[in-house]
């Protein structure tokens, strides 16, 4: 079982600059979708610097033999880790560049474990399984109104249009440390992985993507256009970025 990818960005219908970046590294079985945020271009910066660490990061430190999945596991979190402090020294370097943060969701799907999937976050991209009558969220937002629904003070529904919607609790760049979320689970050869950044989400809700996806499950390319051309329909507010990835039938 081979798996495939498919990626799309896009600038949205508001914003004058898209600061958000996907990487599809066939070849290691990795895909990445990165959300930047800070002025004077910061925001490109740390999100490129994503994409430029973590695949040679994981190219560098990944063990040819088949890996468990701790292993693989801590492969991401690490290369996430990297990542953190590179943006830091970027921004340390280059003062025009301080403050600058992004968010990064990293999906593996090593050639050894074709079965099951590793997916390592910071921040609020996200990752769904998509099944033939079912999508499931399996990332956790790491912001605030995430935590303020937890605690039952407001409504996912109040989240949407709540006024700290966009802060986070982590991004990698922001602090010295930073705890990425890690898992793995169990993959189905028809179930498809969709990465993506809060451009897409906070456009539609889950049913209405998992719509789109459906009508177009024959081809991932064409699911990752219509996506993005729903989401600038209904506004296009920010970047809207989405990895597909599903097996080669
Ligand atoms: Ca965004």
């Amino acid at each position: 079982m081979k798996w495939q990818g498919w990626g799309q960005t896009d600038i949205g219908r508001v914003r004058k600059v898209n600061q958000d970046t996907f990487a599809i590294h066939q070849a290691l079985g990795l895909w990445i979708v990165a959300d930047g945020m800070g002025g004077h271009a910061g925001g490109e910066v740390a999100s490129q610097l994503v994409i430029d660490t973590i695949g040679p990061y994981v190219e560098e430190h990944q063990t040819k033999k088949p890996q468990p999945k701790q292993e693989r596991e801590t492969l991401l979190r690490n290369a996430l880790i990297a990542t953190n402090q590179a943006i830091r020294t970027h921004a340390k370097n280059h003062q025009e560049f301080s403050g600058m943060g992004t968010t990064a969701v990293v999906l593996q799907i090593s050639e050894d474990s074709p079965g099951e999937a590793t997916i390592a976050h910071v921040g609020d991209s996200r990752a769904y399984r998509i099944q033939d009558d079912a999508m499931t969220l399996l990332t956790r937002d790491h912001s605030l109104v995430e935590d303020r629904i937890d605690l039952g003070i407001i409504t996912r529904e109040e989240a949407l249009t709540h006024p700290l919607r966009n802060v986070l609790t982590q991004g990698l760049g922001i602090e010295s440390t930073v705890e990425p979320s890690v898992q793995t689970l169990s993959l189905h050869p028809t179930d498809k992985i969709l990465l993506c950044s809060d451009g897409l989400t906070k456009m539609m809700t889950d049913d209405e993507f998992f719509t789109v996806i459906r009508q177009h499950n024959h081809s991932l390319k064409e699911a990752c256009q219509q996506l993005i051309e729903k989401a600038n329909q209904l506004g296009g507010k920010d970047n809207i970025t989405v990895v597909l990835v599903g097996a080669e039938t």
